[in-house]
């Protein structure tokens, strides 16, 4: 199975700080470099995997924006591809993920967040990166949603959260990952500011306390399917110190491409 790899550079739909749209092509000349390697952990060449790109532009309206986010995953997938995306900020996972319905029907996603992104709506727009889930949820995208390095959680989204079983575990509790539930088809969500800003200073809304690097290679060597696809979102590279995060955010886009190819 080939993988196509899309950057998704919008971040309108941010609450707070602009800066996720810069993110695709510092990522994507992080993966090309002379200077890091190519291979997973595992050993698998991401050269070899990933066979196509698309980096283009997206409308600047948000309707349409969301449209094409689709129309783009549609299209991989069409092609018989796996589409690994890398954002801009986390409300791009809701197109993605109504196209990979489409494709697919419902998923089982592991989504690694501070946040649970699963608010009704933000300063007013229901399509915020706040909410992808909530959406994607109502929708019917989404058959078990596992989140994993929460701490950040609110009582409505608790209460959504449990109305709509989905499984919520902090950072300390990664023992208690139901793998079982994450069977495919499965999509893996990453919004870097799970991660601990030890690791990922470069992301809008850091929160302390999250995962390292390491918990997140390990977590992803224990699925039990290969992802159908895959997205990494919320790199601000306006916030990164030395390009600590987006070199956080190559390394997992060479580790995704080794899990689903
Ligand atoms: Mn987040
Ligand atoms: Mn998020």
């Amino acid at each position: 199975m080939t993988i196509t790899l899309l950057g998704f550079p919008w971040d309108a739909s941010s609450s707070y700080a602009r800066g996720p749209a810069l993110a695709p092509p510092i990522i994507r000349s992080l993966l090309f470099s002379e200077a890091s390697s190519p291979y997973s952990v595992s050993g698998v060449d991401f050269r070899e995997v990933i066979t196509s790109s698309d980096f283009a532009d997206l409308p600047e309206n948000a309707d349409a924006c969301r449209a094409a986010i689709s129309a783009r995953i549609a299209e991989v997938t069409q092609a018989s591809a796996k589409p690994l995306s890398v954002g801009g900020d986390h409300s791009v996972t809701y197109p993605i993920l109504r196209a990979i319905k489409a494709a697919h029907g419902p998923v089982n996603i592991l989504h690694v967040d501070a946040h649970t992104d699963l608010y009704d709506e933000f300063g007013g727009d229901k399509y915020s990166h706040a909410c992808p889930f909530a959406r994607a949820i109502e929708d019917g995208c989404i058959d078990n949603l596992v989140q994993v390095g929460l701490r950040s959680v609110g009582p409505e989204q608790r209460a959504f959260g449990k109305e709509h079983d989905v499984v919520m575990l902090g950072a300390d509790a990664l023992d208690k990952i139901p793998y079982k539930k994450l069977v495919g088809p499965l999509y893996v969500s990453i919004d870097l500011d799970g991660l601990d800003p030890a690791f990922a200073p470069g992301v809008s809304h850091p929160e302390p306390g999250g995962l390292s690097t390491r918990d997140i290679l390990s977590i992803l060597s224990k699925l039990p399917a290969s992802p159908i696809g895959a997205d990494i979102v919320e790199l601000n590279p306006e916030k990164d110190i030395n390009l600590a995060t987006a070199h956080v955010a190559a390394r997992l886009v060479k580790e995704l491409a080794a899990l689903m190819a």
